[in-house]
């Protein structure tokens, strides 16, 4: 084809539909194609005459600064091609995104010319997409992130949003750099958790999540990552997902943990965590004849201390009587109300003739202690108790329990304030 070199250099500038300029530098004289009007929704006509005061006035002012610096570096010769992303005006009074680009022209030996020439292509749908993204990454309540495996431990970020400066003081520029940044802020403890997440993940390619603690400011918080694979156009395997706080949440698991296994009135165990228990170390002694041993306490005539000082006092007596019972015991042994006023305490790895050491202890402790009513009148508060230690005949939890309440009467028959066994 033997078609002149304008007649093609035209033909490509209308493929490529970009609107191009032509710049002087030092008389400021400039030539815009007539597809540069368009993308503006002018003619060119309408906008004559035409000059570099033309760009200045429907450039975004913040724009604008920015583009004649990048200009300069250019032209000083700090930067081989001159790039910029541009808000311009169209005549509508909309604004559309510009990617500018242009170079100074030189002559065939080198010598710079005072022209610059470039195009500008209209990039308002990509940008429309990137600000979207951008601003719902910026509120969404996480730190949103992608990442690769070369292996379980090899990690590297593509993408963490800008949140992670709010979230723990880490620009995501140096994770997306580096991620092994990330192992100065969490919890060391939490290490290993994480560790098999990622092998979990890397292995099963399906969507995985971890909950770990990082610190912040010198404190720790919980976090949860959830990321799901999802292949590339590539083919390349990319993990998307979240990273959230879950500090609250975890407070209020924590909290309603630890209140469902307490007592409120004496802090120490409930019944259903005691049934539990007892059930585990039954089945403990069963498979590995692991040993253990049991008291209960009742307090002596406490009806009487309801009667004589109130109800109020009454409570002020149970509450009393866990701290000391906790006083007495180990921190391997499981003490608790089974309700009204009656204890039970498991004694693992512990044969009877201690148990009965313990319980006796617990029983002069409590008899020695001093109670006072709402007079602050003292009183002496009794308990009495039973010990056994479980053997192979024990059928189930309640016969053990059964065992310990005739063992109970036992002691109360005979006189109360003592431990039978
Ligand atoms: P014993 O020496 O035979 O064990 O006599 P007791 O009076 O201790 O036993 P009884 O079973 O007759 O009475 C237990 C009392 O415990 C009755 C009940 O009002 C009281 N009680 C149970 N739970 C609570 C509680 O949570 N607070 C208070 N203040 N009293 C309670
Ligand atoms: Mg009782
Ligand atoms: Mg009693």
């Amino acid at each position: 084809m033997n078609l002149s070199h304008e007649l093609r250099l035209q033909a490509i500038i209308d493929g490529t539909r970009a609107g191009t300029w032509e710049w002087n530098v030092k008389t400021g004289e400039v030539i815009f194609n007539e597809r540069w009007a368009a993308m503006l929704g002018f003619t060119l006509e309408e906008i004559k005459p035409l000059s570099i005061e033309t760009w200045n006035r429907l450039c975004h002012p913040d724009d604008l600064k920015q583009s004649y610096a990048l200009i300069s570096q250019h032209l000083d010769n700090k930067a081989p091609f001159y790039e910029c992303l541009c808000r311009v005006r169209r005549k509508d009074g909309s604004w559309c995104w510009i990617q500018d680009r242009g170079k100074l022209v030189k002559e065939p030996d080198g010598t710079p010319t005072d022209w610059m020439m470039g195009t500008h292509i209209d990039v308002s749908v990509e940008q429309e997409y990137q600000q979207r993204f951008t601003h719902l990454a910026a509120s969404v309540p996480g730190i949103l992130f992608s990442f690769e495996m070369d292996s379980p431990l090899a990690l590297r970020f593509n993408y963490v949003s800008e949140r992670s400066h709010a979230y723990f003081g880490l620009d995501c520029r140096v994770i997306e750099a580096d991620a092994s940044v990330l192992v100065d802020i969490i919890y060391p403890p939490d290490f290993a958790e994480i560790k098999a997440a990622l092998k979990s993940c890397y292995k099963s390619k399906s969507e995985t999540s971890c909950q770990f603690r990082i610190i912040i400011d010198g404190s720790e918080e919980w976090f949860q990552a959830v990321a799901r694979p999802i292949r590339d156009p590539f083919g390349k395997l990319v993990w998307h997902g979240m990273l959230t706080n879950i500090d609250d949440q975890k407070q209020l698991e924590n909290t309603l943990a630890f209140l469902s296994v307490t007592d409120e009135l004496t802090g120490l165990y409930n019944r259903r965590h005691l049934t539990r228990s007892l059930n585990d170390c039954i089945k403990l002694y069963r498979r590995y004849q692991k040993p253990f041993s049991l008291i209960s306490l009742d307090i002596d005539h406490f009806k009487r201390i309801n009667d004589l000082y109130g109800h109020l006092v009454g409570d002020r007596v149970l509450s009393k009587l866990g701290e000391l019972i906790k006083n007495c015991l180990r921190g391997s042994d499981i003490a608790g109300r089974m309700g009204g006023e009656e204890f039970l305490v498991l004694l693992p790895n512990t044969p009877e003739e201690k148990a009965v050491q313990v319980a006796e202890n617990c029983r002069r402790v409590i008899n020695q202690a001093e109670f006072l009513n709402e007079d602050d009148t003292p009183f002496v508060v009794a308990v009495s108790g039973g010990v056994l230690e479980v053997t192979d005949d024990i059928a189930s939890a309640e016969d053990l329990l059964k065992r310990s309440d005739r063992l109970l009467y036992e002691a109360k028959a005979s006189g109360r304030n003592m431990i039978a066994w």
